[in-house]
């Protein structure tokens, strides 16, 4: 398709990412993001070497690894505290880091910068009142009352996706899937190098995200789902963490800021049928939010982007390209999401126990494969 008129609805890691590839392509965006704050929180995100591959396909790298901490290697320790294993990850990139830890401001700001740099329009505080797909185009009418007309719309507004909702409200809502996920920022022990992930009934794992700071998350059982109020999650998160390691007990002391503590329970959907309708397509965690026991939701989303952006070049018309588009994507990301499910029920009992090492080993052939 020529140059085209697209409105991208939501300015997460793969909203961005696709305005960044869309941009490049020669189109003009449009980003309208629901947050007038455009908030993140403060902790970080495991980006692994086909995130770094890809990075460099949008022509960011360099600002991207600047932005965060590279690692080469991925530690296992058992619940004593001992170390396993030291598994070295191999790059996809020569001369870069394999894997990076970033904390979500600063990828956010990368991207965004990036998306700003290369002529995107991006409008905070706005949503989509309603879309008219009439076949030659969509007209858009937004919440604050303006309206536009664009070639192509693509939500990329996250698991609630209300862009989902609007054209494909068969494809379901995310469920719960038992676990949640604790989150808590520590300054980097001298020497951690690497991720290091503690197997056992509470999974926890150390992810560096600069020279000076690292992100502790914990898995945990969270029967019925319940709520935590903010008074009560730094107290909260230290009893998910009473029988840990010796070494993870002692981070777990210093976990006493009720605000820095990010707990989010887990949950996942994988959208088995269409992904678009018309003019109209879906990508990220809008089809297909996982659970981070592979670090890859985020992966997946920025690769969409790019797969999406290409699609668009080859084909005359967005129906053709949106069809290229899913096929190339669709089994990697059910790869993602089912396998990371799979691990997370082993881990809580609801399926059986997943052979992490395995499961990280087939991940990375298959994600080194090109998208
Ligand atoms: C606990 C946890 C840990 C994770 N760790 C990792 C990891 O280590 N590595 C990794 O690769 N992935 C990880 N992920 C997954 C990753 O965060 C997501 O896959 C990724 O953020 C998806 O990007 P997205 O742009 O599709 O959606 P989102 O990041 O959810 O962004 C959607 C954006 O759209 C906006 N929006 C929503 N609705 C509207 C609307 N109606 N109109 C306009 N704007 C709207 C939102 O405000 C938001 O800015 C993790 C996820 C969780 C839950």
């Amino acid at each position: 398709m020529d140059k085209a008129n697209i409105l991208i609805v939501g300015g997460g890691i793969g909203g961005l990412s696709a305005a960044i590839a869309l941009l490049r392509a020669g189109h003009v965006v449009t980003v309208i993001e629901r947050d007038p704050q455009w908030s993140v929180y403060g902790v970080g995100i495991i980006q692994q070497s086909n995130v770094v591959r890809a990075m460099d396909q949008l022509g960011v790298l360099d600002t991207f690894l600047d932005a965060a901490c590279g690692f080469d290697a991925v530690e296992i320790y058992i619940p004593s505290g001992d170390r396993v294993a030291r598994i070295p990850s191999p790059t996809l990139v020569p001369g870069k880091p394999a894997n990076v830890g970033i904390g979500r401001r600063a990828l956010q700001k990368v991207l965004g910068d990036s998306a700003k740099a290369l002529g995107a329009e991006i409008r905070l505080g706005v949503t989509v009142a309603t879309l008219n797909d009439d076949g030659d185009g969509v007209t858009v009418a937004f919440s604050d009352g303006g309206a536009g007309r664009y070639a192509i719309v693509v939500g990329a507004d996250g698991a609630y996706s209300q862009i989902r909702d609007m054209i494909l409200p068969e494809a379901g809502k995310p469920e719960f899937t038992g676990q949640g996920v604790w989150r808590y920022n520590f300054p980097r022990p001298e020497g951690l190098d690497a991720l290091h992930v503690y197997n056992g009934p509470i999974g926890v794992g150390l992810v560096p995200m600069s020279a000076e700071q690292i992100y502790l998350f914990a898995t945990s059982p969270e029967p019925g789902n319940p709520f935590y109020s903010t008074e009560e999650l730094a107290a909260a998160m230290r009893s998910k963490l009473t029988n840990a390691a010796p070494q993870i007990q002692a981070l777990a002391a210093q976990i006493t800021d009720n605000d820095a503590v990010v707990y989010r329970p887990l949950e996942a959907i994988f959208v088995e049928g269409p992904w678009s309708r018309g003019r109209v397509v879906l990508l990220g965690d809008a089809i297909h939010a996982t659970t981070p026991h592979l670090g890859q939701g985020a992966g997946m989303a920025i690769e969409d982007a790019i797969v999406l952006a290409e699609e668009l070049g080859k084909a005359d018309d967005p129906e053709t390209a949106f069809a290229a588009y899913r096929e190339r994507r669709y089994e990697r990301c059910r790869f993602i999401v089912e396998k990371s499910l799979a691990i997370c029920h082993g881990q809580i009992g609801k399926g059986p126990a997943i052979d992490n090492h395995k499961a990280t080993a087939d991940m990375f052939a298959m994600v080194s494969q090109p998208i």
